[in-house]
């Protein structure tokens, strides 16, 4: 492997690929051009996109976009109710789907697999259920001084009903989770710990197994934000030892609008239903109602159906090209990019030099708002480059950096050196600009 062809296909598996679902196209010499599987990755103008926020949202490969207009199309039905074919036919795909992202998980069954609208609400659901069924007060919740708005705020809103309070782990120097302190600091009173897996905002990856043993040698269960990790690494959440995992379906190239939990089955089967309506119960009467065993407990409503079948694509997507595949091609990109950042005059590089997929950093005297505008701007070479700029929803960990916001590339299966040269060079040129 160099750090030019990042992924290197026997000729078997590319002609698995082409023989199965996944079509990537090669390009001259022979070697699978993931840029070409992706139609939003041209400007208006058919220019090369540069685009570096996938940490946002991932580009879609085309053959996520086929399966989703063939669910709403040809295909279309709805699903666990209809008495005709088209409807069982549904069914059984978006089922396909449950099995597809149990086995992306290592999930020992697919009773453990809930879809939800994204990670915000999967951690929702967790604290709401989980946490209003066992939460009381002297209770605390751990987490982390780097975690995103989504892995603090449903647990603000659950330990202000139940009583419980909400303790901060501190991050090393080069901003990782700092589990010697999060090892002196749990107690029993301690009910949960909820760390993200990769950090939105530095990349910073989490020893989740450690974490793990931390949180069960002091009674707590663990719960991981995965919505950077799924993307990036190979997940295995049985060898992680993790209690609650979840991600976003469209960090992980596919739809919007669906994402997953994954819980340990002896706990997602305690726990109580969530949000009521069709489908989550067994009996309905005015005196009292039953509900379904997991996971359909927690799948109220008609489910998010051609979204949920995106996603299964999405997953046979990544899974043919690799995950250590995948890790291996973004932690080069990220050298290249730390590297080249060092070069640029007066940039502040934040986070570890093992970031997983994102690199952020600041600018002396540049608001990281004007750099993205700058970036965005098409320069000499007539492609302009797309970055974060913000406080990531990540404000505690912005206080904690001493800034108000940072500019952030993060990197995809279809970026490569030439997106990070146009990212350098459009940063000598926000460097000309502001003298
Ligand atoms: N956690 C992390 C680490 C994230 O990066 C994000 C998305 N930026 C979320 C949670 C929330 O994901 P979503 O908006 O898809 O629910």
């Amino acid at each position: 492997m160099t750090e030019h062809s990042p992924f290197p296909f026997a000729s078997s598996d590319v002609e698995k690929r082409d023989n199965g679902r996944v079509l990537t196209s090669l390009d001259t010499n022979g070697v699978p051009d993931f840029r070409a599987d992706f139609p939003g990755l041209v400007t208006a103008d058919g220019a090369p996109w540069h685009y570096l926020d996938t940490a946002a949202t991932a580009q879609k490969p085309q053959v996520v976009i086929d399966a989703t207009v063939r669910a709403m199309g040809a295909d279309y039905a709805t699903v666990h109710r209809g008495v005709y074919a088209r409807s069982a036919d549904m069914t059984l795909a978006f089922e396909a789907a449950r099995v597809r992202v149990a086995r992306f998980l290592n999930a020992a069954s697919t009773a453990e697999i809930v879809f939800v609208r994204g990670a915000t609400e999967g951690i929702n659901l967790v604290a709401n259920s989980w946490g209003g069924a066992n939460l009381k007060p002297g209770d605390r919740i751990l987490l982390s001084c780097l975690e995103h708005h989504s892995n603090i705020v449903p647990w603000q809103l659950i330990a202000e009903r139940t009583g419980a309070a909400i303790d901060v782990v501190p991050l090393t120097p080069d901003g990782k989770i700092d589990l010697d302190a999060m090892a002196a600091m749990i107690r029993p009173e301690h009910k949960l710990v909820a760390l993200a897996h990769v950090s939105n905002v530095l990349g910073s990856p989490l020893d989740v197994a450690r974490a793990a043993r931390i949180a069960h040698d002091a009674g707590a269960l663990l719960l991981v934000d995965g919505c950077q990790a799924a993307p990036r690494m190979k997940i295995d959440v049985q060898a992680l030892g993790c209690d609650f995992y979840l991600f976003s379906g469209h960090k992980l190239y596919g739809p919007t609008g669906i994402g997953v939990l994954w819980a340990r089955g002896d706990i997602l089967a305690a726990m109580p239903p969530w949000q009521g309506g069709g489908s989550m119960i067994d009996t309905v009467t005015f005196e009292k109602t039953t509900y379904a065993p997991a996971p359909t407990r927690f799948e109220a409503g008609t489910p998010a159906i051609v979204e949920t079948i995106g996603l299964a694509a999405a997953i046979d997507y990544v899974e043919a090209i690799g995950l250590d595949a995948i890790a291996a091609h973004e932690a080069s990109l990220v050298r290249q990019a730390r590297e080249a950042l060092r070069g640029v005059n007066s940039v502040r590089l934040l986070g570890p030099d093992d970031a997983c997929g994102i690199v952020s950093f600041v600018m002396e005297g540049v608001h990281p708002h004007d750099i993205g505008t700058i970036l965005d701007e098409s320069g000499p070479d007539g492609s302009g480059v797309a970055i974060r700029a913000g406080h990531h929803c990540a404000q505690p960990l912005m206080r904690h950096l001493g800034v108000e916001a940072t500019a952030r590339a993060s990197f995809g299966i279809y970026n490569d050196e030439s997106d990070v040269a146009a990212l350098i060079r459009g940063l000598e040129r926000v460097r000309t600009i502001f003298g």
